[in-house]
């Protein structure tokens, strides 16, 4: 089954290979086949012919990078590590909504029922850990809110140029109802701001969203394919205050409609 995102080239090593749905993004790296997120469970086919089209094969991931725990961003983590034998990431506090302990992995409130099958991630990420693998590099940033353990990428492609994508950005999980109903923190939110104005310090060149309609990546891909250049070192900033202002937005209407 094709994606509804013709996946691309995004610059040097780094693809696209998600759909509209939520993204995906493959490295190809001199230490293997690196994968950011790994869609819902229904698109393992997808994400796999996917990267075939770019010339790669599945089996060659070596790496499982997550943003974070929910269903949208684990959905195949377990297929493609039985295809590849991948070594799976994410932060420690977000592994305990995949293997089960902490039930907030929204499998259920998407239709897919109780999460299953729970696992546990090879390697449970610290804030500010690195990992390099030959001249691509993956600095890992806690910027909580959209879940206790969201993480940031910062990545240093093999030419020196940076790209960036906050891990989770949905106000989803922000909002009052859901904070109410799960009987969670509002200073969630708070976090979620601070997350926001850590990661604006950051020089950024090329800027994923972990959904694309975030960061446009059907309008980027067709400047690519008119080869233009989706170089903007002022995007990542702008980003980060769209997103404030959107918290901003909701919390205003809350409070009219309280
Ligand atoms: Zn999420």
């Amino acid at each position: 089954m094709l994606s509804d995102i013709q996946p691309h080239r995004i610059h040097e090593n780094l693809y696209f290979v998600g759909s509209t749905k939520v993204s995906v993004h493959l490295l190809d790296t001199e230490e293997g086949l690196i994968l950011i997120d790994t869609g819902y469970p229904e698109m393992y086919e997808q994400i796999l012919e996917s990267i075939v089209l770019l010339g790669f094969a599945g089996k060659d991931i070596r790496h499982i990078f997550h943003t974070h725990g929910h269903i949208d961003h684990i959905g195949c983590t377990e297929r493609l590590k039985a295809l590849s034998g991948a070594k799976t990431y994410i932060s420690r506090i977000d592994n305990a909504i995949v293997n089960g302990t902490l039930d907030l992995s929204w499998s259920r409130e998407l239709g897919y029922g109780p999460l299953s099958p729970t696992f546990d991630c090879d390697v449970l990420v610290e804030d500010g850990d690195v990992f390099s693998f030959g001249k691509t590099s993956v600095r890992c940033l806690l910027t909580p809110g959209h879940t206790d353990g969201v993480l940031s990428f910062v990545i240093t492609l093999p030419d020196g140029t940076v790209a960036a994508m906050h891990g989770g950005t949905g106000m989803n999980t922000l909002n009052r109802d859901f904070l109410t109903a799960y009987a969670l923190p509002f200073t969630c939110r708070d976090d979620f701001r601070a997350g926001l104005r850590r990661l604006a310090a950051e020089e950024v060149d090329f800027v994923l969203g972990n959904h694309p309609e975030q960061t446009g990546v059907t309008e980027k891909l067709e400047k690519l394919l008119k080869g233009e250049s989706i170089q903007d070192r002022a995007e990542w900033q702008r980003f980060l205050l769209m997103m404030e202002n959107r918290l901003d937005t909701m919390i205003a209407d809350e409070a009219r409609n309280a």
